[in-house]
């Protein structure tokens, strides 16, 4: 039985008033157009704020608009996107942007059964651009929105259920409506915001902090002492171990790169050649069998440790001193210009750090043992 939280205006209006003095101020909340919160939401979607300001900001000097984008090469819309991980949700943006731009009025659509038609907008983007940016009463919920609801509301079911997100989905809903009768500009979005900052920065998986939470009088998970057992959620699989080696091969003043193929992690980015070492092989074994290298040719530079969706991935990376690269590995030899200007993966990005006149080697330098963890990237 779905009944409403009680005292939900008492709970919409606490976290209004809250919001609009915790917020922290960052670039896409100085703004209601729709096309930057668009932009903003997508980056920030497996991906964290630390992350987002600096992509936020460089993307919307270059690409300010939806025409701009839609006029935008895939490849550059790939650098812009280079270390975000997920790279779909560039493609996505492109494909949205030049949907829109080919309408006639070539402006964000406003309803949100149109937003939500358009590629890689789900039910929570939708729902954030038309409150944040028409103040619409449309919900949102995302990891964030669930944990604070979850607790607030002392759900116990396993929140990736379809029954429990109907719940909170309808709990989102429920708060978002009780804003929009306050009748202030705005309060729509602040209510959404104020969700998802609450969850960001107070109520946050491991420590909350109820003491100085706006939501402490009404929280069933606070009051029976329930935070950490909420929100429940299925056990995930463990990762997978793989390890990897990339060969750096040169020849004058150009640099042998290729594009990662269609269907693979990662796919049309650019990388050093990288293969799979299998499980007992060895990596110099590997090398020897996939590219032809023996041992006195190769020099090794450094690892990087790195996480991928389910892959904890160990990539190895090698000079060769000697020798060619194997022809069905079907690269092509750039220069550092031009690589400069490839759009490449997080961990390859920092491997081109390594060549002579790149990035400072501190920088880039992977150090053994360092571990990163990325998206998908
Ligand atoms: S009182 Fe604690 S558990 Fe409840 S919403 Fe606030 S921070 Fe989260």
């Amino acid at each position: 039985m779905n009944a409403p939280i009680i005292g939900t205006p008492r709970v919409a209006r606490a976290l209004v008033r809250w919001f609009s003095t915790a917020a922290r101020d960052l670039p896409w909340r100085r703004t209601r157009d729709p096309y930057a919160i668009w932009i903003a939401e997508v980056m920030l979607q497996q991906t964290t704020v630390a992350a987002v300001v600096p992509h936020f900001t460089r993307w919307m000097r270059e690409v300010p608009t939806i025409g701009a984008l839609a006029a935008a090469s895939p490849q550059r819309v790939y650098r812009l996107w280079e270390g975000l991980g997920y790279y779909r949700r560039a493609e996505n943006l492109l494909r949205a942007a030049r949907i829109m731009a080919a309408r006639p009025d070539g402006l964000f659509p406003r309803r949100f059964a149109e937003v939500l038609e358009l590629p890689g907008i789900g039910r929570y983007t939708a729902g954030a651009i038309c409150s944040i940016a028409f103040d619409e009463p449309t919900p949102v919920l995302d990891g964030n929105v669930i944990r604070v609801l979850a607790r607030l509301r002392g759900l116990r079911d396993d929140v990736e259920s379809a029954s429990a997100r109907a719940r909170l989905w309808q709990w989102a809903q429920e708060l978002v409506a009780a804003a929009a009768r306050f009748r202030t500009p705005g309060a729509c979005g602040r209510l959404n915001e104020a969700m998802m900052e609450l969850g960001a920065t107070i109520c946050t998986p491991r420590t909350p902090r109820c003491p100085v939470c706006p939501l402490r009088r009404t929280c069933i998970a606070r009051r029976d002492g329930s935070t950490a057992e909420i929100p429940r959620r299925p056990v995930r699989p463990r990762l997978v171990d793989v390890h990897c080696a990339a060969v750096i091969f040169n020849r004058n003043t150009l640099w042998y790169v290729r594009r990662r193929p269609e269907g693979a992690v990662n796919a049309r980015l650019w990388e050093f050649p990288q293969i799979e070492v299998r499980r007992g092989q060895g990596v110099l074994s590997a090398l020897k069998v996939f590219a032809g290298l023996r041992p006195d040719q190769l020099e090794r530079l450094g690892e990087i440790n790195h996480t991928i969706t389910r892959s904890r991935i160990r990539l190895e990376i090698y000079r060769a001193r000697s020798g060619s690269p194997p022809r069905a590995w079907a690269g092509q030899w750039r220069s550092l210009t031009q690589i400069r200007h490839l759009p490449f993966s997080s961990a390859h990005r920092r491997i081109a750090g390594l060549l002579p006149g790149t990035l400072s080697r501190r920088e880039a330098a992977p150090t053994p043992g360092a571990s990163r963890s990325a998206t998908a990237d």
